[in-house]
């Protein structure tokens, strides 16, 4: 193989991903500082291999210093932009500190370790930092939910082995079968480099675009007023929340409809009726705990499901958020205003429970509770629960 291509090729590669990054930075307002940092990596690691290229038309080992320490700095500023998912970063004079002592080291060897040090020495920082940066997106609260972050990790941590084995294992195969093992070295080094310059800007920019992509689906499953689930959140999480229940395991579903609401919304605005909805919705999400699934299905009507919940427990936390709403919105330090809730309730067991079945049992029930006067719980009769055979 030939090496001088192989640079050029790393050389084209990480200028393409320079660009190509840069420009995504523009669509991800959220991550433009990580893409920013990222861009500028790719952009440092193009002018490295460049510098590379030329190291021998530099005086001394000057060339080789140089595009070393520039190296450094490109996997420096990508091991950064890992930190800033999470909002963590090195300090800059950690960076600088490193960036010198790593000058300090070629110039106070000297011309005759120049060999040591470009073949073995200088691949261990790469392999620390390379290992750090996989260590820190396996790590990262961010790229956690992520499918993406397996890749970007493997990504990493493969060039840093790759690395430590330059620096541990080459000088011990390179003692024992000759010196001729090095050009065989840089031919994969180089190759590798390839490789690598398509792969991390590749799985970087997956876990930016996934985690974008993951916040629209979130946000088009969510209620605005509220924050709960919309209907939509709601109809496509339930019905895998049910399909993954054990077996036998209970299931509750709430519906709730405030009472005489369209009367508050005229008497006090519009405004102080969100307010009332987004107490509501604050109780009741409260209330129900975080193994529930709580959404506002629309207007001012709710609904609540309660797993591994029996009918009596789930009686007991409906009439407990018609209690807390009741005095909550009257209180002179909240709304004020007197407001009430209907509620019906429906049950199923295990894996026949289903949403559509489950909604309109308690709908139904909701419906009866209105008829009674409104401001209590009705429960559904069991029968037309079970799913349709
Ligand atoms: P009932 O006790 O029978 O349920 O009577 P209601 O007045 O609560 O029922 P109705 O369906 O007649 O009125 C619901 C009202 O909810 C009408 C609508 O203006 C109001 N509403 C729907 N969405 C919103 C919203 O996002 N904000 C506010 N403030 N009001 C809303
Ligand atoms: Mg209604
Ligand atoms: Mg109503």
């Amino acid at each position: 193989m030939d090496l001088a291509t192989l640079w050029y090729l790393t050389t084209g590669t990480a200028v393409l991903a320079a660009i190509m990054t840069f420009w995504e930075r523009k669509g991800h307002g959220q991550r433009s500082r990580e893409l920013g940092l990222w861009a500028s990596a790719y952009g440092v690691f193009t002018l490295g291999c460049i510098l590379a290229i030329h190291r021998w038309e530099l005086p001394g080992i000057s060339g080789l210093a140089i595009s070393n320490v520039v190296m450094m700095l490109g996997y420096l500023l990508v091991l950064q932009g890992a930190l800033a998912l999470d909002r963590r970063r090195l300090h800059p004079a950690l960076i600088c500190g490193l960036l010198a002592a790593i000058g300090s080291i070629w110039f106070a060897a000297g011309p005759g370790a120049a060999g040591l040090l470009w073949n073995h020495v200088s691949a261990f920082p790469i392999a620390v930092v390379s290992g750090l940066t996989a260590l820190v997106l396996l790590r990262s609260r961010t790229a956690r939910p992520l499918r993406s972050r397996p890749v970007a990790v493997a990504v990493f941590a493969c060039h840093a082995l790759f690395y430590a084995a330059r620096s541990f294992l080459v000088p011990v195969v390179a003692s024992i079968h000759g010196e001729e093992v090095l050009a065989l070295v840089a031919e994969i080094t180089m190759y590798e480099a390839v490789l690598f310059t398509v792969a991390m800007p590749m799985s970087l920019l997956a876990l930016v675009r996934e985690e974008d992509r993951a916040s629209l689906l979130a946000s088009a499953r969510t209620d605005f007023l509220t924050g709960l689930y919309n209907r939509q959140g709601f109809f496509e999480l339930v019905p895998r929340r049910l399909g993954d229940a054990g077996a036998d395991a209970p299931h509750a579903l709430l519906a709730f409809d405030l009472d005489h609401f369209k009367a508050i919304n005229d008497r006090h605005g519009h405004d102080a009726g969100d307010r009332i909805l987004r107490l509501f919705a604050d109780i009741a999400r409260e209330a129900a705990g975080p193994g529930s699934m709580s959404a506002r299905l629309g207007g001012e009507e709710f609904a609540i499901l309660l797993s591994d919940v029996t009918g009596a427990d789930a009686h007991a936390i409906g009439q407990d958020i018609a209690r807390r709403f009741t005095e909550a919105a009257v209180r002179h330090d909240g709304p004020g205003i007197p407001a009430t809730v209907s509620i019906g309730l429906a049950e199923a067991n295990g894996r026949e429970a289903d949403l559509t079945t489950l909604l309109a049992a308690a709908d139904r029930a909701l419906y009866r509770a209105k008829m009674l006067g409104r401001n209590r719980i009705e429960i559904a009769p069991p029968e037309p629960i079970a799913k349709a055979a």
